[in-house]
Order: structure tokens, then C-alpha cells, then sequence
């Protein structure tokens, strides 16, 4: 298909909380944007957001849908509901795009915002009771839960760190009479977790995990042991590790740090390649809305900067 000959400001891979905020800076700016989605946002399940003020408990598609209808009054706008599969920087400095139809589009500036990927531990049931029953942070989810009378800790994969898990599981301590920290077969993690913890009266188990199941209500995990025994816990507390798993950032060269992120310099967001931006979850280990939207602001407010002052003054996308 031929390449789109409009040139926009900016293109914007990935229209979740970053993606969206950045739009909303760059319009301020009178610049173009074109926003594409394919409507994939790492929280898949749609659960209730939290710590997010004035969005208390209610749905982040519901958000975005507001963002969107905001966005598109400007006329500045324009949103493209494909995913982007190449992504090149053409001769004369622009950067081309194009969609999984085939269709190529350019731009100025670009910024990725695609979110990232969980990595799940191998578990068996792991990712069924994700979000279901296993939550990676208890200042987002825990105050529903609290009262149950146990709970517990996967301290495996990435969170089997003394200091992370250590951290997490006090904070889900709150929301429990009865902590343990399960480490699975791993004796010497279980070994300085209890000493790390067994002061505060956080309980430590060792046993071999091989599976994990829905139990009989709410929240409630059923954990199966290799010895054949099983115990049932009100909540599970996991956080899996991420990664940026898009082919677009290795098709840049864009740097990614240790932790699977893009790396980004602040406070503007720019890449290792010029023009180049990222936000949000692909860009920080801060996974969180309020800190994609914060991201997404500054990284359009440096892609305005590097842009010229729009050519009609204020021209429709
Ligand atoms: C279970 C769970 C619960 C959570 N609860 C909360 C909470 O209560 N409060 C909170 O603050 N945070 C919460 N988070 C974290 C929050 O969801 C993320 O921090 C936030 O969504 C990040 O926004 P983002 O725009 O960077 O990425 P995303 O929201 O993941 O959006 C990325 C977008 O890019 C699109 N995309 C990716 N690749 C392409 C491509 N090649 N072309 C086109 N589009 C593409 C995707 O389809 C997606 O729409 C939760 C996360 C999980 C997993």
C-alpha cells in the first residue's frame, strides 16, 4: 500500500495512559498527532484502578475512552485503531511507520508508549488466578481484601529477593491475620527470609509449590504442594517480572536496561536515538497510570520542543 504523504507532527505507537497524555500536551502545542492502538493494555483483566485520584475504583478502558473523546475535539488529533509491525527512520529525518495492513505513515517525532509484557513464573495455574486471586501490589488491591484471616507470599522468580519480598509481604500483613512467605524449594531463601522476618511474626514454608488453584471464595488461592498436601490462602501476593516485549524497539536500536525498559532520559523521555521517545510501562520501572500519564506529559512536552512551530497555525490531522 502507498505511504500516507501527510506528514505528522508526531506518531504515537500505543494509545493507553502514556500515549493518550502525550497527545493531550502535544495538541496544547498545536501539533498533530496520529495515535495507534490495538487496545492490548498490559491490565488485560480490566480490574478496578486504584491509586489513581478522581478515577477511584472505576475502569481504565472507561478512562481512555473519555481521554479519546477530549483528544478528538481538538481536531489535531487522529487516532488509527492498528498495530504498527515496522518501524524506520527515513533519509531526510522522519521516522515511517507502518500498520499491519500494510499501510506506511510519517512523522516528525516519534514516541513509543506500547506498554510492556508480564513474565509469569512457570507455576502451574500462575496466570489463571493472576488479578484474580495473586496480586502484584497491596496498596492497589489489598484494601478490599483486608480481614481475611491468611494470606500469602510467592517468593519466587523475580521476588525471590529477600528485600523485595520482605517488603511486599509487610505490606500485605495489613490486610491479614496469618503471613507466610512461600519460597518453594529454594531452603536457603527460606532460610534468610525467616530471619529477615520471623520477628515480625510472618511465617515462612519451604515446600515445593506445583500448583495453584481458584479456592472456594473471592480472592482465595488454593496451594497444591509436591508432598500432596494443600492449604488455602484469602489472597496470593506476586509481582511477575516485565519486559518491552515489541520487535520495534530492536528494530530502532533503542537501548533497554536491565530491569526489560527502554532506557529513557529525564525528565523528557528521549531515547538513545534522536527523535525518538518512550513512556509509560516500556520506559520505567514505575508501573503505574500515574506515573504513564506523568511520563506521557513531559515526553510531549520534549517532543514539542524539538518540533517547529505548525506550518498552518492550527491545521486539522
Ligand atoms: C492486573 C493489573 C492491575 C493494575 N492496577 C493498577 C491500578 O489499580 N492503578 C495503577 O495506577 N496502575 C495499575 N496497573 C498498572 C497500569 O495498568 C499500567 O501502569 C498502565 O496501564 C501503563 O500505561 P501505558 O500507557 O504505559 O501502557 P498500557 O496501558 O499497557 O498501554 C499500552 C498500549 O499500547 C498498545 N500497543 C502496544 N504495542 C503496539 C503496537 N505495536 N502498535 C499499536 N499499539 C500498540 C497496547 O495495545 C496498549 O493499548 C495495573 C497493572 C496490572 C497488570
Amino acid at each position: 500500500m502507498a505511504a500516507n504523504l501527510t506528514i505528522t507532527d508526531a506518531l504515537i505507537v500505543g494509545g493507553g495512559h502514556a500515549g493518550l497524555s502525550a497527545a493531550l500536551t502535544l495538541y496544547r502545542g498545536l501539533h498533530t498527532c496520529i495515535v495507534f492502538d490495538t487496545h492490548q493494555p498490559r491490565n488485560k483483566w480490566d480490574t478496578p484502578v486504584h491509586i489513581m485520584p478522581t478515577w477511584d475504583d472505576q475502569k481504565a478502558e472507561e478512562k481512555r475512552k473519555i481521554s479519546r473523546e477530549e483528544l478528538l475535539k481538538s481536531g489535531l488529533i487522529r487516532f488509527v485503531d492498528f498495530g504498527i509491525e515496522e518501524v524506520s527512520k527515513t533519509g531526510n529525518g522522519l521516522f515511517r511507520v507502518v500498520d499491519t495492513r500494510g499501510e506506511a505513515w510519517l512523522g516528525r517525532k516519534l514516541l513509543l508508549s506500547i506498554g510492556s509484557t508480564n513474565l509469569f513464573p512457570s507455576i502451574g495455574g500462575y496466570e489463571e488466578n493472576f488479578a484474580r486471586g495473586i496480586f502484584p501490589c497491596m496498596l492497589q488491591f489489598g484494601y478490599e481484601l483486608r480481614g481475611v484471616s491468611s494470606a500469602g507470599l510467592l517468593a519466587v522468580d523475580t521476588l525471590a529477593s529477600v528485600p523485595h519480598a520482605s517488603m511486599l509481604a509487610q505490606d500485605a500483613y495489613k490486610f491479614t491475620d496469618n503471613m507466610t512467605v512461600y519460597t518453594s524449594a529454594n531452603p536457603e531463601l527460606a532460610h534468610a527470609m525467616q530471619n529477615e522476618l520471623g520477628s515480625y511474626g510472618i511465617a515462612v514454608d519451604d515446600r515445593e509449590i506445583i500448583r495453584l488453584m481458584p479456592g472456594p471464595s473471592k480472592a482465595d488461592v488454593t496451594i497444591k504442594f509436591q508432598d500432596g498436601a494443600e492449604k488455602t490462602e484469602g489472597f496470593l501476593v506476586h509481582r511477575p517480572g516485565t519486559r518491552v516485549a515489541s520487535k520495534l524497539a530492536s528494530q530502532l536500536g533503542l537501548e533497554i536496561t536491565e530491569f526489560g525498559d527502554i532506557r529513557v532520559s529525564p525528565p523528557f523521555c528521549q531515547t538513545n536515538i534522536p527523535g525518538v521517545y518512550a513512556a509509560g510501562d516500556c520506559a520505567s520501572p514505575m508501573k503505574i497510570i500515574p506515573n504513564a500519564i506523568s511520563m506521557g506529559a513531559y515526553a510531549g512536552a520534549g517532543i514539542a520542543r524539538e518540533l517547529p512551530r505548525a506550518v498552518t497555525g492550527n491545521a486539522a490531522c
